[in-house]
């Protein structure tokens, strides 16, 4: 990667845009307070349209055939439409073959979009939506810091489906702690029922230094999972999962092993998977 084109060396895109051309628009997310997030450790802004056109200009040498966009940025959707309609139509100048864009998004970034510019975005080839749910249980978003409530989130999805953009759900297992793994298991499987996402994916909790949950951590008011108890969870949240045409995938399994597969016609496999790791890992 060129480095005059990314502010840092490592760059974060989601498994599913691994073809994608990843451009910088902004760095960090307007949010930043949720208490388990380390990404947000960058003060957030949005690139000055200036660098945007020089990165542009750098992933079109970069990536003269690719025909996606990753616009990189924690919540890279909170930039206006009118701007990202402009910044489609710069890549397409300069980058003829691309055809779809992506990028991340909090569920509040497509509730400051009207209808109209949603279905515009979609037009202009908006493909598909990366969305950090981390929970269906509105006391552990809350907990959390999450800044967002699970009906609110449901209404960002309802509103997406409508304009016809795809979206990728981010559930982060483990959230609840040991206390109420329970509960964020059975009422994230709850809010994702409600869903129609292309694929879900769960990532296991991992403990940041100075983040406010290492401190909690520390102070002992918050009790981290073993690699079993986790496992544990996501059998429970898959089991309880009722969603349609979806890839269900955790890359974090015992911090060593993937698990994919498509629901509902491979549920049982992955829970038999799971079943096998739990046995053969018993008390990790
Ligand atoms: S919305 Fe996402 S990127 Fe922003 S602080 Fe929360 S977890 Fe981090």
């Amino acid at each position: 990667m060129s480095p005059s084109i990314y502010t840092h060396e490592t760059i974060y895109i989601p498994p599913r845009e691994e073809e994608s051309a990843p451009l910088e628009v902004a760095i960090g997310c307007s949010w930043g307070q949720c208490t388990f997030c380390d990404f947000a450790r960058d003060a957030f802004r949005i690139l000055p349209r200036d660098k945007i056109l020089k990165n542009i200009e750098g992933l079109s040498r970069l990536f003269p055939n690719k025909e996606r966009v990753f616009f990189l940025g924690e919540n890279a959707f909170v930039l206006p439409a009118d701007a990202l309609l402009d910044l489609f139509a710069q890549v397409r100048k300069r980058m003829p073959k691309v055809e779809t864009f992506a990028m991340y998004a909090r569920a509040d970034d497509v509730l400051s979009k009207n209808p109209a510019e949603l279905e515009a975005l979609r037009s202009a080839g908006l493909d598909a939506l990366h969305i950090g749910v981390e929970s269906g249980s509105d006391s552990i978003l809350a907990e959390r810091k999450k800044g967002l409530t699970a009906q609110q989130m449901l209404e960002a999805f309802r509103l997406l489906e409508i304009a016809g953009i795809d979206y990728h759900l981010t559930v982060v297992l483990g959230l609840g702690g040991k206390d109420y793994s329970r509960l964020h298991a059975i009422e994230t499987a709850r809010l994702l029922n409600k869903t129609h996402p292309r694929s879900i994916w769960c990532l296991k909790l991992a403990i940041f230094e100075g983040t406010p949950l290492s401190q909690e951590c520390k102070a002992g008011s918050f009790d981290p999972m073993a690699p079993s108890e986790v496992l544990a969870e996501l059998r429970l949240l898959l089991q309880n999962l009722t969603v349609t045409n979806c890839i269900f995938e955790d890359t974090t399994v015992l911090d060593t092993y993937t698990l994919q597969g498509n629901l509902p016609e491979q549920k049982d496999l992955l829970l038999r998977a799971i079943d096998e790791l739990l046995a053969a890992h018993d008390g990790l």
